[in-house]
């Protein structure tokens, strides 16, 4: 069996551009350059793209079109949602306590302990059960007449994990309190009608689904108390500040499309391997647990932890060996901290520090998992002779 190398099985921290979308953006490049704030001609071409994308979006996600704002990047969808809602909502009633569950990704955790350290609001974390899941109960039973926002992510990006956004959100809408939630990690794979979701506001991010890096929204349900944080221009309903970047619109717009009208299959490709790693490296590697729920959880991703070895090292190995993996922690080089997110779901550090995120997609084939298979229990041996090694020492 002869696989290509390197293989790309790191899907959850980015995707490649669609051919069909980069189709799409390149016009917008040269021949329709315009400024879609402009009167003339150039620009009337530029802001139809806007406004059709902007259609197309809404239409994926079952919402009006004024209801799209579009940002630069998913994590700045997830800053202005938690800022820019609390700033409003403070103003509005008073409301300055918000509830995250610690699990979130930096983009949201940090917005929020940025409110709580610089702006007097109360930073409550909700509980997370051992899968990383909050519950519905977990967001009543904390719910104030003050709380300004509460905001829970859809799918993990780090464990995989789904949580039970509509009846979160059931919760947040009888208590009458704006509920966000991070789908940057699920839009590739599970449904973002906002109304089946009971959402009020959506982070989405185009490079997450064979979109371009660098352009997201939010979706943010008419009505829904919130200010810019950027500001300036009055694009994007005066919501964010900043000439309109047309074709990664246009791009944005069709990558989501795709998503939605190939779901189906994108699904049945990816969870068949998932399914097969998760079985074969449990049942291959002695001291080896899966981290997230076993069954709600994306289908393209297997997370786990091996208990006393170097999660960083290992990805070392692996790269060497042609396999493009990531410790699904926020640790890069260097860091030996274990991630946030496996110490909020109790774990150990011994077991938190040999993380490995398995995320696949378009071009992940079963020759490409069944060679991966192969050589991990070997690498994770390896390494854990050589962590034995300098133990002794
Ligand atoms: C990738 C990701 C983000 C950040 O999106 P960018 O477009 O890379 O800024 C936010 N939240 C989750 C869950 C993600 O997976």
């Amino acid at each position: 069996m002869k696989v290509p190398r390197p293989v790309y099985l790191d899907f959850a921290a980015t995707t490649p551009v669609d051919e069909r979308v980069l189709e799409a953006m390149l016009p917008y490049f040269t021949e329709f350059f315009g400024n879609s704030s402009s009167v003339h001609h150039f620009g009337q071409k530029a802001d139809s793209a806007v406004e059709n994308s902007r259609d197309s979006l809404a239409k994926s996600l079952n919402c009006q079109t004024s209801e799209i704002i579009f940002t630069g990047c998913g994590s700045e969808a997830d800053n202005l949602a938690i800022k820019g809602v609390c700033l409003a909502m403070r103003q509005k009633n008073g409301a300055d306590h918000l509830l995250v569950p610690p699990t979130e990704h930096p983009a949201v955790l940090r917005s929020a302990q940025q409110l709580a350290r610089d702006f007097d609001f109360e930073l409550e974390y909700l509980p997370v059960d051992q899968f990383g899941i909050t519950t519905a109960e977990d967001v009543a039973h904390r719910i104030r007449p003050t709380t300004a926002l509460v905001s829970v992510m859809y799918a993990n990006n780090e464990i995989g994990s789904i949580n039970p956004i509509a009846e979160i959100g059931s919760v947040c809408r009888q208590k009458g309190i704006p509920f966000h939630t991070d789908a940057v990690q699920a839009a590739a794979y599970l449904d973002i009608n906002v109304d089946d979701l009971n959402v009020d506001l959506l982070s989405l991010g185009a490079h997450k689904f064979y979109g371009p890096k660098g352009v997201g929204a939010l979706y943010v349900r008419k009505g829904t108390p919130i200010k810019p944080i950027q500001t300036g221009g009055s694009q994007e309903f005066g919501l964010r500040a900043g000439t309109s970047n047309t074709p990664y619109l246009v791009g944005f717009a069709r990558a989501l499309e795709l998503a939605g009208e190939e779901r189906a299959q994108r699904t049945a490709h990816v969870i068949k391997l998932r399914d097969q790693i998760i079985e074969r490296v449990l049942d291959t590697i002695p001291d080896s647990r899966l981290t997230g729920h076993p069954k709600l959880r994306l289908p393209n991703h297997a997370s786990f932890v091996f208990e006393n070895v170097d999660g960083n090292n290992l990805l070392t190995l692996l790269d060497v060996e042609g396999f493009a993996c990531s410790s699904g922690s926020a640790c890069k080089t260097g860091n030996p901290e274990p991630s946030e997110v496996l110490r909020a779901i109790g774990m150990s550090d011994s077991w938190a520090s040999g993380s490995l995120r398995v995320t696949l997609g378009s071009t992940s084939t079963a020759d490409d998992v069944e060679a991966f298979l192969g050589i991990l229990p070997k690498l994770v041996e390896r390494q854990r002779n050589r962590q034995r090694s300098i133990n002794l020492r």
